[in-house]
């Protein structure tokens, strides 16, 4: 049983934020939410821990169609971070604003940036491309990230300022535009960089919140010094480039990892 503890541990985390936002928002999807994400997170470790080779490409569609197609197309929810700020506007602490808070603004201080390997729908697509490790080096775009941010901020901004008339049907097509130019730019640039999470390291306006709370991040890629070899397989697997033989907090793009255990899989001393 031992060994399951991390999937239990999961479970009881997940099954505690839905049961408190259940109570206190006297709602119950948010039991039905948080639950149906913990179990299937809890089962993606379960299988990873059975040496499932595709457990984390369950948990990823599980969760992420989960979200695109129910929370986003048939709820009319906008998930993507118009959606955040919309209901940040709107002083509205619900829906997305929650999902922000729990997956991508104070959830990575526990799980680092597990949402990234295990529920974003943008990626869950971009797993399919050939190119899961890059076949080039890394470029230094990542200010567009900071753009897509400001720009994001500016829409719903001028939205409001504006006093637009069905601004919540605005964002329902907002949601559905933009994710189309998502998987459009993603899968472009996955193409033409030859790396799969190209619009992750480089465009993703969600990186802005994830990478700095992730750097404190609880649960982390550690290396056991005394049994590695040096042998570089881990680097070579990682599609996030990230140096996991350092232990620091300041490893080469530490803030990067998506906790995809790629390395800890293939590393030939079992050191991660
Ligand atoms: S960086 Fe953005 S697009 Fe990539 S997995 Fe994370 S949230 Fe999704
Ligand atoms: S794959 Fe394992 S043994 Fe090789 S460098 Fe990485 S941690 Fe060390
Ligand atoms: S291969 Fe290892 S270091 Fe790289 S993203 Fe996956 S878990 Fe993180």
């Amino acid at each position: 049983m031992k060994k399951y503890l991390l999937p239990i541990l999961m479970l009881l985390l997940f099954e505690a934020v839905a049961v408190v936002l259940w109570l206190t928002k006297d709602n119950l999807f948010y039991l039905f939410n948080f639950s149906y994400i913990g179990f299937s997170i809890a089962l993606g470790l379960f299988l990873f821990i059975r040496k499932y080779r595709h457990a984390r490409r369950v948990v990823q569609l599980l969760v992420g169609l989960y979200m695109l197609v129910y929370l986003g197309l048939i709820c009319g929810e906008n998930m993507q971070i118009e959606g955040f700020w919309y209901y940040l506007f709107t002083g509205v602490f619900e829906a997305a604003t929650i999902h922000y808070a729990v997956a991508k603004i104070f959830g990575p201080l526990i799980f680092g940036r597990g949402w990234c390997g295990y529920a974003c729908w943008t990626a869950m697509v971009l797993d399919f491309l050939p190119y899961k490790v890059p076949a080039e080096p890394r470029k230094k775009l990542s200010w567009i990230r900071y753009l897509t941010f400001g720009l994001s901020l500016v829409f719903v901004a001028a939205l409001f300022l504006a006093k637009a008339a069905n601004i919540e049907r605005i964002m329902f097509w907002a949601f559905i535009i933009g994710n189309i130019a998502y998987y459009a730019v993603g899968v472009a640039l996955a193409l033409l960089l030859r790396d799969n999470r190209a619009f992750c390291k480089y465009v993703c306006p969600i990186t802005v919140f994830l990478k700095p709370m992730s750097y404190f991040s609880l649960f982390r890629i550690r290396c056991d010094e005394s049994r590695c070899v040096s042998c570089g397989k881990c680097k070579l697997v990682c599609p996030m480039d990230v140096d996991v033989t350092d232990n620091s907090r300041k490893r080469k793009n530490g803030t990067e990892c998506i906790l995809c255990m790629e390395c800890v899989k293939n590393c030939p001393k079992k050191a991660l």
